[in-house]
């Protein structure tokens, strides 16, 4: 079997034991004779994988018995709509943080439910840093404040989790969820796509705190309703199954890994091998500022758009794929999430050590 190091952003790598038990449970799951695809979602054997895929993740992010764990389809693009729809209120307002590009999608589509405040923006600089706390002109009155917490474009990662009064604190986690321990009680929701870090595409995990459901407008489709959704218990319509029963092995994986404090050791060892040898490089240069850098995306440039397309190809060759950044900023991106293992990250560094000597 040949497997290439694959680098996208999204959707991406997932754990090859994660695969393999897939592929072996693919026509006969646990000796029930039928796939995980084929089952009834309301069915004895379907609930249970549920039912422990999403206890297992409440167990490793610590999430507390205030928060409800929904999983709804859309991906991360639907709760853009969804998080207003159901924390503006009618005629509210709300405070985003704008860090790149899904921050500023999600501002642009609350718009269309309330007063939208842009509180702070790394925009001066193209996204290349994260606003700092005294930076942030946030409303008291604010229904909610909202960020991405991973910019998964720009390659820079918050790494604090904001101040706000008691204003409740929405955040995008997309592209780092589960990659290191969080303080969920810190916020108010907090949702991913879960196809960088998590599964297969097809759905968004949310952790929304019960105080804040109910809080929907009018025109609110029952679909998107947070409330709704958490009293049916994520099964108002058929949940994607196969995507739930995916997040469950990958959530095995993760506690084999030591839980969320282990894998981010890891990922923290596999960061600091890519930035480092950007750092003595003489032809790769990171391009976020060093505080700033997500341990998740590296992105990184030779200052010469046709030397990173040659390298690009060039690192293809030796089965290392889906190096180009971003379609809007160009360059290279790393996408190094939790199933990238470290000889995925060593290889990189040595194709690119090799690429510098010939140049
Ligand atoms: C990938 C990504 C999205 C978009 O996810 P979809 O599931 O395709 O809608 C949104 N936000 C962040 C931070 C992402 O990385």
């Amino acid at each position: 079997m040949s497997r290439v190091y694959n680098f996208s952003a999204g959707p991406s790598c997932l754990p090859l034991e994660v695969l393999e038990r897939a592929g072996a449970e693919i026509t006969d799951y646990k000796g029930s004779g039928q796939s995980v695809m084929e089952m009834s979602h309301r069915s004895a054997v379907y609930l249970d994988i549920f039912n422990k895929t999403k206890a297992d993740f409440i167990e490793l992010l610590g999430i507390p018995d205030e928060y409800d764990v929904l999983f709804m389809q859309g991906g991360a693009t639907f709760q853009f709509a969804a998080v207003p729809l159901n924390l503006m209120g009618e005629n509210g307002s709300a405070d985003y943080a704008n860090t790149g590009n899904f921050a500023n999608l999600a501002a642009k589509e609350a718009k269309k439910y309330g007063t939208i405040n842009i509180a702070a923006s790394s925009e001066d600089r193209n996204h290349t840093y994260i606003p700092a706390q005294s930076a942030l002109k946030l409303n008291p009155d604010a229904s909610y404040f909202y960020y991405c917490a991973n910019n998964t474009i720009y390659g820079t990662e918050w790494k604090y989790v904001p101040e706000t009064g008691g204003v409740p604190i929405v955040t995008d986690m997309s592209s780092n969820i589960c990659s290191k321990p969080i303080d969920v009680s810190k916020y108010g929701v907090i949702f991913a796509g879960v196809q960088k870090n998590l599964a297969p595409a097809g759905m968004a995990v949310v952790i929304v705190r019960r105080d804040l459901l109910g809080r929907e407008i009018k025109l609110t489709p029952k679909i998107m309703s947070y409330k709704v959704v958490s009293e049916k218990e994520s099964m108002d319509n058929t949940p994607p199954c196969y995507t739930i029963y995916m997040l469950g092995l990958v959530l095995e994986w993760l506690k084999k890994q030591g839980g969320l404090a282990g894998i981010e050791q890891y990922n923290a060892e596999k960061a600091k091998l890519l930035y480092d040898y950007l750092d003595e490089s003489k032809l790769f240069r990171g391009c976020a500022d060093r505080e700033a850098r997500s341990a998740m995306n590296a992105t990184f440039v030779t200052g010469d758009e046709a030397r990173d397309k040659e390298f690009i190809s060039f690192a293809k060759g030796k089965g290392l794929i889906n190096l180009a950044g971003h379609r809007s900023v160009g360059g290279m991106r790393a996408s190094i999430y939790n199933a990238m293992p470290i000889e995925g990250v060593k290889t990189l560094v040595e194709a690119m050590k090799t690429f510098e000597g010939t140049v």
